[in-house]
């Protein structure tokens, strides 16, 4: 065994019910007296909430995804003319990406609390939006300096969208099974994540209120995220990446289709991340055991129901392939890419396919 691994440097607090006495003491420990908070309007009231005992300076509630220039641009302008010294981004992947753009310029301290399994909170990607073009970068100063994770913040997330952004959180784990520098820590954190979710999602759709399915969904939240910092973006990450910027296709459903053909593509040349996989579901195949959970969540299935169009997919494939690692554990060709893309376009049975 030879690996080099980063580990990143952050605190994370788990505790249902406590993130506002989490808050209130994450930021004693920074010592700041000057928070921007930052919330879209519908989460402003429950931001509100926990930050009873914060205090804020500036509240800011211009969340959008992909974070587009302009709104990074005013967020920062306003996060300086307020002195602000911490952000505190309550809400998705859209406001601790906010967030993180405040952060690349001003190097704030973050502290997160997510309401959706996107994952953000644990990487240090940002990202940022122009016209219909997506860009990322990894930057050290937005890595949230804490994450305040309450999973009774998520009890209000619907459940199709709980599905889909729990999906979200597995797509991390199986890419960072085979991305480029995929390792035997990465990928153990994976295959917790994998079965953390694979036991949580079908009792967040039993009982969307309730923790039980809640707690271990956030926690592997976390997992896949961590996992996903270290080991890198691979081919399923290209090309929902792709997919989000170019077309405007929502994020979590996007990955919750997109997954299982990349798993079927993938997972017949990847020997290891295949049994890794398949022990992590329980199941006899990784394919059958995230097809199994899949049909259990009722998961999105097709990228025609989300916008895209039938005309985009050669195109499609040509902006993703340029970006596909080397390291993919198959060979991909445009000619391959586009009949992937045209599957997950469709619905078609990703094995049969
Ligand atoms: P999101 O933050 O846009 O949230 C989706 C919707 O859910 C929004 O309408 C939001 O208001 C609502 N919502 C969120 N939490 C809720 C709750 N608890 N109850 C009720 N409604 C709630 O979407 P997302 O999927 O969390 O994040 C997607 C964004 O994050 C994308 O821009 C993506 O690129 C980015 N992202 C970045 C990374 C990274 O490492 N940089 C990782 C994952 C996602």
């Amino acid at each position: 065994m030879r690996f080099v691994h980063d580990t990143l440097p952050q605190r994370v607090r788990f505790g249902s019910g406590e993130a506002a006495a989490g808050l209130r003491d994450e930021i004693g420990r920074l010592g700041a007296d000057r928070v921007m908070l930052i919330a879209s309007k519908s989460a402003m009231p429950v931001a509100d909430e926990i930050t009873a005992d914060v205090p804020v300076a500036l509240r800011h509630d211009e969340v959008v995804m992909h974070v587009p220039v302009e709104v990074a641009r005013r967020a920062r302008e306003a996060a300086a003319r307020s002195a602000v010294d911490a952000l505190v981004s309550v809400g998705g992947g859209s406001a601790t990406g906010l967030a993180k753009a405040v952060a690349m310029t001003s190097g704030l301290p973050i502290v997160a609390v997510p309401t959706t399994y996107a994952g953000s909170e644990a990487t240090p990607v940002w990202g940022l939006t122009e016209g219909a073009r997506k860009t990322t970068g990894t930057d050290p100063a937005v890595l949230p300096k804490v994450i305040v994770y309450d999973a009774a913040l998520t009890a209000s997330l619907p459940v199709e969208l709980s599905v889909a952004s729990g999906l979200n959180a597995l797509a991390h784990c199986v890419d960072a099974m085979w991305a480029p520098n995929a390792d035997p820590i990465n990928a153990a954190l994976a295959a917790e994540g994998i079965k953390s979710l694979a036991a949580g999602l079908p009792r967040v759709v039993a009982d969307p209120g309730g923790l039980e399915g809640r707690e271990p969904v956030l926690y592997a939240a976390y997992l896949s995220a961590a996992a996903f910092a270290s080991a890198g973006s691979a081919l399923h990450h290209k090309i929902c990446h792709v997919l989000g910027g170019k077309y405007n296709l929502p994020h979590a459903q996007t990955h919750a289709i997109v997954l299982p053909y990349v798993l079927a593509f993938n997972g017949p040349a990847a020997p290891d991340a295949e049994r890794r996989i398949a022990a992590a579901f329980g199941a006899d195949t990784a394919i059958g055991g995230l097809q199994a959970l899949r049909a259990r969540l009722q998961a999105p299935r097709a990228l025609r129901d989300y916008g895209l169009a039938e005309e985009s997919i050669a195109e499609a494939a040509d902006a993703i392939l340029p970006s596909v690692p080397p390291s993919n554990p198959r060979p991909v060709s445009a000619e391959n890419l586009r009949a992937l893309l045209r599957a997950a376009w469709s619905g078609a049975d990703p094995v049969g396919g």
